[in-house]
Formats: structure tokens, sequence, C-alpha cells
């Protein structure tokens, strides 16, 4: 197994889940005492969240190529953005390294197109809602029409994720919120999934709760990082 490079703390909270998933693979594929090879260079989220937050992408796009350079260096040989987020800056940081740099929309899509959605809801953050690197490449090179919440629910699904997931809070109110969101996108917008495109909200729904095929960014992208490993 090759050695997986993450570019990970964004948030830890969800790169925990990573780690979990990574190793749960491992030891489900490979047995015995099996556990993932990897790479984990975990950030300070206050100092990649100021950059988002202040439109520095070239500042937080640096940190990450910096980063990335480094993990190949010390061995990885598949590279992981642990977000959906940061992989606005993916295209910099794949020109970065010699190494594939598995990409979470890409991986995520297989996963839509292979559940036969074709107009799943994308919940996440608001630059990942509303800028073009994700919903943009769902569509032209996936043929996926996603969905955003509008203006009330983009604000509300963004800020659950920097106020309460990001900080390791879990609340009641905030789980119905999602749902009520998703109940009305599926009534007003006709959505037929639901991509739950941050790596946090795996920990505040999941497909239990949802009665559409519903995608979770984290485990799908872990297990594309995985058979990537393997290959
Ligand atoms: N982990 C989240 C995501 O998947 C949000 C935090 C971030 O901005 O990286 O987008």
């Amino acid at each position: 197994m090759k050695t997986i490079g993450l570019l990970g703390g964004m948030s830890w909270e969800s790169t925990a889940i990573y780690y979990r998933h990574l190793n749960e693979m491992a030891r489900e594929r490979l047995g015995g005492l099996h556990s993932a090879s990897l790479l984990i260079r975990s950030f300070d989220f206050a100092e990649i969240a100021d950059r988002q937050h202040a439109g520095d992408w070239d500042g937080a796009g640096a940190i990450l190529t910096e980063a990335a350079r480094r993990l190949e260096d010390a061995g990885a040989g598949v590279m992981v953005i642990a977000t959906n987020t940061m992989h606005l800056v993916a295209d910099q940081v794949q020109a970065a390294i010699s190494i594939p740099l598995i990409h979470i929309a890409d991986a995520t899509a297989a996963a839509v197109t292979r559940a036969g959605s074709r107009r799943p809801a994308l919940l996440a953050t608001r630059f990942t809602m509303e800028e073009d690197f994700y919903k943009g490449r769902l569509s032209a090179r996936h043929g996926l029409d996603a969905v955003v919440p509008d203006a009330a629910g983009r604000a509300m699904v963004h800020r659950v994720i920097y106020d309460e997931l990001c900080q390791g809070i879990v609340s009641a109110p905030s789980k119905a919120a999602y749902l009520a969101e998703i109940e009305r996108m599926r009534r007003d917008d006709g959505i037929d999934g639901v991509i739950m495109g941050c790596t946090e909200i795996t920990m505040l729904i999941g497909q239990e709760d949802i009665d559409l095929p519903a995608f979770d960014t984290t485990r799908i992208h872990a297990e594309a990082a995985f058979e990537a490993a393997l290959a």
C-alpha cells in the first residue's frame, strides 16, 4: 500500500473521521494487524479559516502547497486534501507535486452517478456552495446539476459548520434545521439526492435521517484515497 499524504486539521474533527475510516478500511481489506500508512499534516484551522474569510485563497493555497511538497518528499504516494472547501486550491496543490491528488468532487460525483442521482442538493460551506470550483466541476466533468439552498439556507448551513461542527458541537436544533432545509429543497427544487459536501456534516446527519440517497463526502473521499493507495 502506498503512503497517503493527508492535509488535515480543517477541521481536526473531520480529520479524525478520515483517520478512523482509513484504518478501518485497511483492517477490512488487508486483515490482521494492517493499518493505513499515512503522513498527516494537521494545520491550526484558525490560521486557514482566517484566510478563507478574508478571501486570501492564495495565502491559504501557498500553505497547503508547501505542506503537500513536504509530504511528497517524506514518501507520500497519493495526496488528499481532507476538506471540500480547500479544493478551491486543488489545482494549485496538484501542480506543485508529482503524485496524484485524489479530488473529493470527482470521488463524490462517481458515487452520485452510481446511485442514479442527477440533481443532488449540495450542503457545504458558503465557499463551496457559492464559488464555481465544486459545482462547476460536478457539472462540467460529470454532468451533474447540483442545487444549493437559498440565501437563508446557505447562511444557516455555513454557520453551523464553522460555529458548531468544526468546534465539536453537535446540536439537535441544527440537525432539525438541516433536515428541514433538505425537505424544502425536495419540495421546491426537485432534488434527488443530498451531497454532504463538508467533511464535518457526517457528525450531524446521515443516510438514516434522509429519505433520499445521501453522499457522505468524508467516507467517499477516504474510500477513493484508500483504493488509489492500494492500486
Ligand atoms: N471541512 C469542511 C469542508 O469540507 C469545512 C472546513 C473548511 O473550510 O475546510 O468544506
